[in-house]
């Protein structure tokens, strides 16, 4: 059978998510979408978020919400688009429940002829945080810790055992890159006011390394890209703009556009 890889990834909607599949889907790879909603993946649209070079390659759309985790992660049935040319969007669905859950496409795209297979997850959904750590509420410190960690935990273990499972007839190594922030690495500016942010995606960054470790005789490569300040971005207008201004001035005129991440992980994609 030919072999056709696909990605995974997450806060595909908007931002940095959004310029990844951009790119990874304008290089041929079948992407899987995900964003929070059915409105939010609604949005994504052929031609904008996801290309097509070629009569094999797929695309499809999740509607996931991480801060539902751990429920999420039982739930099989999830709200999906699938994009097929020429005619798009073909197909709007509640997948069946099947043992592959979101990563369903892997055998319902496959046939004998065609064998669609695992080769990256991209965890760049995240949310940030609005206010003080003493006023932020449980509930709040819940849905940061749900969306920027525990569902990326959930995601890489989900993508592991399709990787290896792969593996039986995949050659090229897969990839997990999980986005963390420059403000969850230890050179970080101390910003008041993004202190469970910080948290989260310093604990993101710990967990990779780790991760890595544990699955070293796997040859799955385990990374993390730690961007710096993205201003045209959704996240950081959403921000108080006293922090704006802060994050501005610690980190420096230096900034960076979701196309430059989109290729450096592109780079790490085309490396494994
Ligand atoms: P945006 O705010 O533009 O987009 C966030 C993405 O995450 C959207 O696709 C959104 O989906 C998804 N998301 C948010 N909440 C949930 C949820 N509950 N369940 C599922 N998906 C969800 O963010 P950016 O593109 O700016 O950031 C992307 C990543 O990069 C984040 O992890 C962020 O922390 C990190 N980062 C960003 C920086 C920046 O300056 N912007 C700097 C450093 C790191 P939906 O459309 O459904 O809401």
């Amino acid at each position: 059978a030919k072999l056709f890889p696909v990605a995974v990834v997450t806060g595909a909607s908007r931002g940095i998510g959004k310029a990844i599949v951009k790119k990874l889907s304008s290089e041929g790879v079948s992407c899987v979408a995900l964003a929070s909603s059915r409105k939010s993946i609604s949005n994504i649209k052929l031609g904008d978020h996801l290309h097509v070079l070629h009569d094999a390659q797929r695309h499809r759309s999740l509607a996931i919400d991480f801060s539902d985790w751990p429920k999420w992660t039982q739930i099989k049935k999830h709200y999906g688009i699938d994009y097929q040319m020429p005619k798009a969007p073909l197909i709007e669905s509640n997948y069946v429940a099947s043992e592959f859950g979101l990563f369903d496409m892997l055998r319902s795209w496959s046939s004998p002829e065609n064998k669609y297979y695992l080769a990256l997850l991209v965890n760049c959904a995240g949310i940030t945080q609005a206010s003080l750590s003493v006023r932020t509420d449980p509930t709040t410190m819940a849905r940061i810790l749900n969306v920027n960690l525990m569902s990326c935990v959930s995601l890489c273990n989900m993508a592991i055992k399709h990787m290896v499972r792969d593996r039986k007839f995949v050659r090229r190594n897969p990839s997990i890159i999980n986005i963390g922030s420059i403000l969850g690495t230890e050179s970080s500016p101390v910003v008041a006011g993004t202190s469970l942010y910080a948290a989260s995606k310093a604990a993101l960054n710990h967990y990779s390394r780790v991760l890595s470790e544990e699955i070293s005789g796997l040859d799955i490569a385990v990374e993390t890209v730690n961007p710096g300040l993205v201003p045209q971005s959704d996240m950081i207008k959403m921000l108080d703009i006293s922090i704006q201004e802060q994050l501005r001035h610690s980190m420096g005129p230096e900034s960076t556009s979701t196309e430059k991440i989109a290729s450096i992980i592109w780079d790490l994609y085309t490396r494994a």
